[in-house]
């Protein structure tokens, strides 16, 4: 067992066939919502959104990295969390209005649920879309696993002042020539809605798989310790810049003639002069020639 009180642990039923995943987070939740005033509805539903970015790279068979991100056109206007295979955790939301306390995740216009897997390697991204048509973000991805993978899938999530945690069992394809228990998958499935958001956040890992599996004998695998930490670089910001085009990179640029960018996920400022707003341009040919002087 790792000490780090932020973990994925992964773990198998192995009777029932049935493997798992847990994940806890303080420190790195934590670092998340200490970047903005979050207002307490946006900040539970970033705190299990992130549990969530992290349970679902519980199986992820490459390195990469998964994100998540709720596009909506109600008040809240963006929620993302990320994880990658390392463990990195990062995440944000932007709303508009103060949401009221009974404010709910399908409130907004056409809501999507985008889940967005990027294979490092490859550099290939898979996505999956889930229209929000109720406001419980676990069932959400029980749908995202349902749709993509056609994988029975049943996850808790649970976020309290501090803490933020998930738990996820997912059915293992029958063997060749086996068959599926579905008794099993139902009864795990009722063992798993024993669980109370109080333990889930606080009860240590082992404790917690033992009080809800003990007849099924859990297979815990070693934790994974998870950290805050962000993607971002000054070649990435200048990638976006360029990507921006140098007319709308312009509108960055302050009195002293040099662009200042801030990501919005770690709050890390990157400036970059005139001569370095020109280098930045100078590869972009087939852009600049094209655009004629004002
Ligand atoms: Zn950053």
């Amino acid at each position: 067992m790792s000490d780090s009180r932020d973990f994925l642990q992964r773990f198998l039923l192995e009777r029932a066939q049935v493997r798992g995943v847990l994940v806890r987070l303080e420190e790195s939740w934590r670092q998340v919502r200490e970047r903005a005033d979050y207002p307490a509805p946006v900040r539970t539903l970033l705190a299990k959104s992130l549990a969530a970015s992290a349970l679902l790279t519980g199986n992820l068979k490459f390195e990469g990295s998964l994100s998540i991100q709720l596009k909506s056109g109600g008040p809240l206007t963006l929620l993302f969390a990320e994880c990658g295979h390392d463990g990195r955790l990062r995440g944000l939301a932007r709303w508009q209005d103060e949401p009221a306390a009974g404010f709910q995740l399908a409130d907004g216009i056409d809501p999507l649920l985008a889940i967005t897997i990027e294979n490092a390697a490859s550099g290939q991204r898979y996505q999956g879309l889930v229209p929000v048509e109720n406001n419980d973000l676990a069932r959400l991805f029980e749908q995202y696993f349902e749709r993509s993978e056609q994988l029975p899938t049943r996850i808790v999530l649970a976020a309290d002042e501090t803490r933020c945690a998930g738990l996820m069992l997912q059915q293992l394809p029958a063997d060749s020539g086996g068959e599926v228990d579905t008794d099993a998958w139902t009864r795990v499935g009722v063992l798993l809605d024993t669980i109370s958001p109080a333990e889930l956040l606080t009860l240590p890992a082992e404790q917690l798989l033992l009080r809800l599996f003990h007849e099924e004998s859990p297979r815990v695998y070693p934790s994974r310790p998870l950290a805050f930490g962000c993607r971002c670089s000054r070649e990435r910001v200048a990638g976006m810049l360029r990507s921006l085009g140098h007319a709308e990179a312009e509108a960055a640029v302050q009195e002293d003639g040099a662009a200042e960018v801030t990501c919005e996920f770690c709050n890390t400022r990157y400036r970059f002069d005139r001569i370095d707003l020109e280098q930045i341009f100078r590869g972009d040919h087939g852009v600049q020639t094209t655009r004629t002087a004002h």
